[in-house]
């Protein structure tokens, strides 16, 4: 396991209320080994070379304990915004773990993206968070279908399985819903699969789901898609290709009916599609420390 050197894990975010209402996010892992072929954390901006391969950072939790004990402001942190918190090195590092732990001490709220199951082995942490903060999960799962989630995301577990985890949290009582990004232009972006994506989020009881109804496409990130895209969809690139060209942002061909009709089946269901309203709903008053009340 390859350790690279870093001088700070958390940072504010400058997202806020635009992405879960997180207040600092963090990523104690470089790179991810779920291959999922339209990462976007692979697109050049990022900076992340070989980043199907994952590195740990040196002293990250010395560093997250400093960082947690002189911000003036608790808040949400994020964990895992670049890559999964839950990868397989997760196992047996518990790196995540006991960021988790940090967290609780220091009383912080959290907001975790994962594909993983492993985030079961945490729910001890997450009961005890969310007694006192905010937490928020977001189970990441493009497609109801567990044959093409195999073919998109190789390394993941299927899309079953992951509704299973959030059908485990939801009744731990832990807020999380389905993180439904991207949809695949031409591959995930049918009337079944966003209703089905629909029926099976409410059979676990999600809070809500989350969709921009489309896909990135920047540099690197677009290369490898369309590479991973030669193998299992030979000529489907010249679609992408004659409908979006070099666009960054990809956005369904039907986007209108699409979106429409997934806001209406969504309410119809109970379950939040709105960012502002995941906020409202989820989003705790952090109490800050003594000290701070003071001023
Ligand atoms: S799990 Fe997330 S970070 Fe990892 S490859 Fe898939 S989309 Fe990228």
């Amino acid at each position: 396991m390859e350790v690279i050197k870093t001088r700070t894990i958390m940072t504010k975010s400058d997202l806020g209320n635009r992405w879960f209402g997180i207040d600092y996010h963090m990523n104690l892992y470089k790179g991810c080994p779920f291959g999922c072929i339209y990462c976007d954390s692979r697109c050049e901006t990022y900076h992340i070379e070989s980043f199907d391969k994952v590195r740990i950072k040196e002293n990250a939790l010395e560093i997250l304990e400093e960082e947690l004990k002189s911000k003036q402001r608790k808040g949400v942190v994020s964990f895992g915004t670049l890559s999964d918190p839950y990868n397989p090195e997760e196992e047996k590092l518990e790196l995540t773990r006991k960021a988790l732990q940090l967290i609780l001490k220091y009383g912080f709220g959290v907001s975790i993206d994962t594909k993983s199951d492993l985030i079961l082995r945490d729910l001890d942490l997450l009961k005890e968070i969310s007694q006192s903060n905010s937490v928020i999960i977001k189970i990441s799962i493009t497609t109801y279908e567990d044959d093409l989630a195999r073919k998109i995301e190789p390394n993941v577990i299927s899309s079953t399985r992951r509704f299973e985890v959030l059908e485990e949290l939801r009744k731990n009582g832990i807020y999380a819903g389905v993180l439904m990004t991207p949809v695949l232009p031409f591959l995930t972006d049918t009337e079944e699969n966003i209703l089905n994506m629909i029926s099976k989020s409410k059979q676990v009881d999600a809070k809500f789901i989350y969709t921009k109804m489309g896909m990135t496409l920047r540099t690197n990130q677009r290369e490898y898609y369309y590479n991973a895209l030669d193998i299992l969809y030979p000529g489907l690139k010249e679609d992408y290709k004659a409908v979006y060209g070099s666009k960054h942002i990809c956005n369904t061909l039907h986007f209108r009916h699409l979106m429409e009709l997934f806001l209406k089946r969504c309410s119809e269901a109970h379950i939040l599609t709105d960012m502002d309203a995941i906020i409202k709903d989820y989003k705790k008053e952090i109490p800050q420390n003594e000290q701070m009340s003071l001023f």
